[in-house]
């Protein structure tokens, strides 16, 4: 039989497991406080019996990943980390410090399949999905590390979070659990590439975190030359599932819209994207993108990146820039893993 990752189950989860090897089932919602706890070792869980720690010991594990480098920005305190998997995968998370608290930026695969052109952690394409676990322990290792709790998650480090769609959500009923790290479902952020038929999965459940969508082009021609998803689902479906998201869950729908000099970043995008949007209940995160080696992707001008902000808001649309974090330890997404790759 092969063993179960604890960290990766909800309390209901564990409880199955437990009726299942003929014990009780109360005891599921101990071992999940304990394990929520950072608590790896059965032999520290002193409320369970001796036999059913050495029968726990037998039939589970816990995920425990292990911190292979930590970077701390000085400029705002902003800590990169690269994690080692038990399979000697390697994963990144950050955590930045923001004046309400710790967020934390997870990943959700190792890798990634969506081939964004501007982004490093595809670049060696998806290797394997993350379990729930091991998601959660990016957490639970992360606050370990800095003494402090972390209130607010972002999945949006390497992976496509609705491309490994069963983890994900559980992973997010895993954390949002008072038992666990009761983080509310409004301090949770789901980032996607705009899977369309997950989206409106994610809506049907109705579980109310606030969903980024990365749109960086406000038509398809356009979109199609650094989004691969593009050719797959066009802005109209993806606008559309969005709409059905708010709808479902009455949440506000976040756009990410990455500048890349030259290529997206003018007056004439900046309205296109104001009509595409006019009138949702959404906002625009603008990302001024960051320089990946290997990539020609450039910067954009602070004027010009004013100017597309103005725009949007002068249809009515809230539109802000995103601070960058990290700029001197290569926050960005997969550029740190991307570097420890090429070093082996
Ligand atoms: S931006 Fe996100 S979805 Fe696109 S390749 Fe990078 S990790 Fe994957």
């Amino acid at each position: 039989m092969r063993k179960k990752d604890l960290l990766s189950l909800t309390p209901m989860d564990i409880e199955e497991f437990l009726a299942g090897m003929g014990e009780k089932r109360f005891r599921g919602k101990q071992i999940f406080q304990w394990i929520n706890k950072g608590i790896k070792d059965f032999d520290k869980m002193t409320n369970l019996s001796k036999p059913l720690r050495e029968k726990l010991k037998d039939y589970a594990y816990i995920t425990n990943i292990e911190i292979k480098e930590k970077l701390v920005s000085n400029i705002d305190g902003t800590t990169k980390y690269l994690f080692l998997l038990d399979d000697y995968n390697i994963i990144e998370g950050v955590v930045m410090k923001y004046h309400h608290g710790l967020t934390a930026c997870i990943s959700t695969q190792v890798g990634c399949a969506m081939g964004c052109t501007f982004c490093a952690s595809t670049l060696k394409g998806l290797v394997r999905n993350l379990r729930a676990g091991e998601m959660a322990d990016q957490i639970l290792t992360m606050q370990k590390d800095m003494g402090e709790r972390i209130s607010n998650i972002v999945l949006m480090g390497s992976g496509e979070p609705l491309n490994n769609f069963h983890e994900t959500i559980k992973f997010i009923k895993i954390i949002n659990d008072e038992d666990g790290l009761n983080i509310g479902n409004r301090h949770i952020t789901l980032s996607t590439s705009g899977l369309v038929p997950q989206i409106k999965a994610l809506a049907d459940l109705q579980i109310p975190i606030n969903l980024a969508v990365s749109l960086h082009a406000p038509n398809d021609a356009l979109r199609k030359q650094t989004m691969p998803i593009a050719k797959k689902y066009s802005i109209k479906e993806l606008i559309e599932s969005c709409k059905y998201y708010i709808d479902r869950t009455n949440r506000r729908v976040s756009f990410e819209y990455a500048l890349i000099r030259g290529i997206n970043d003018d007056e004439a995008h900046a309205r296109e994207l104001s009509d595409l949007l006019k009138g949702m209940l959404c906002y625009v995160n603008l990302i001024p993108v960051n320089t990946v080696e290997g990539k020609e992707y450039k910067k954009p001008n602070i004027g010009d990146t004013g100017k597309f902000q103005q725009i949007l808001r002068g249809s009515g649309i809230e539109a802000t820039i995103r601070r960058e974090m990290g700029a001197d330890i290569n926050a960005a997404c997969g550029q740190l893993r991307r570097k420890y790759l090429q070093k082996q």
